[in-house]
């Protein structure tokens, strides 16, 4: 027995308000949502976060959030853009370790949104982007097969 809420949702053992599913994907409606109308969208097989995610399943998960979010236009929800979010870790703000992306209906003044640190306005010098661009492209092709 899972102790993963998002597994027993996937299996039917917890409620939930389904609005697609397939075989490898289930998408539903989040129970504490930032505005009417967000959905997650999770795969059906466990993964904690994007590390364990197989990359065409994630894929498939992308896929289905971009779907569900240009269909928000034609429902009655408030909308006037949507954010598709997903976060990595807990000091990232998840907070269930089963992956799932979040669509969010947006609109003027919802009242959501991110802050930012207090060095955020100091942009910083050509260099150091350079800096940190050359550091991840590094490791990006050392992973890119
Ligand atoms: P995160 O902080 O990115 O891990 O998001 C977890 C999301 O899961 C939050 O928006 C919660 O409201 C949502 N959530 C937690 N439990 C349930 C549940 N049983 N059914 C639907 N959504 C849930
Ligand atoms: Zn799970």
């Amino acid at each position: 027995m899972t102790a993963c809420i998002f597994c027993q949702i996937a299996d039917g053992r917890e409620p939930s308000s389904n609005v697609y599913e397939d075989e490898i994907c289930l998408a539903f409606m989040d129970i504490q949502p930032v505005n009417p109308g967000h959905v997650l969208v999770i795969p059906k097989v466990h993964s904690n976060d994007l590390s364990d995610l197989p990359p065409q399943i994630g894929a498939h998960l992308f896929q289905v959030a971009q779907r569900i979010a240009l269909s928000l236009p034609a429902t009655n929800l408030k909308n006037e853009g949507f954010d598709l979010f997903l976060a990595h870790g807990a000091a990232a703000g998840q907070d269930v370790f089963h992956v799932h992306i979040h669509v969010i209906p947006r609109y003027k003044e919802d009242g959501f949104g991110f802050t930012f640190g207090p060095n955020y306005e100091n942009l910083p010098e050509r260099t150091e982007l350079d800096g940190n661009a050359a550091q991840i492209k590094k490791r990006l092709s050392n992973q890119i097969t």
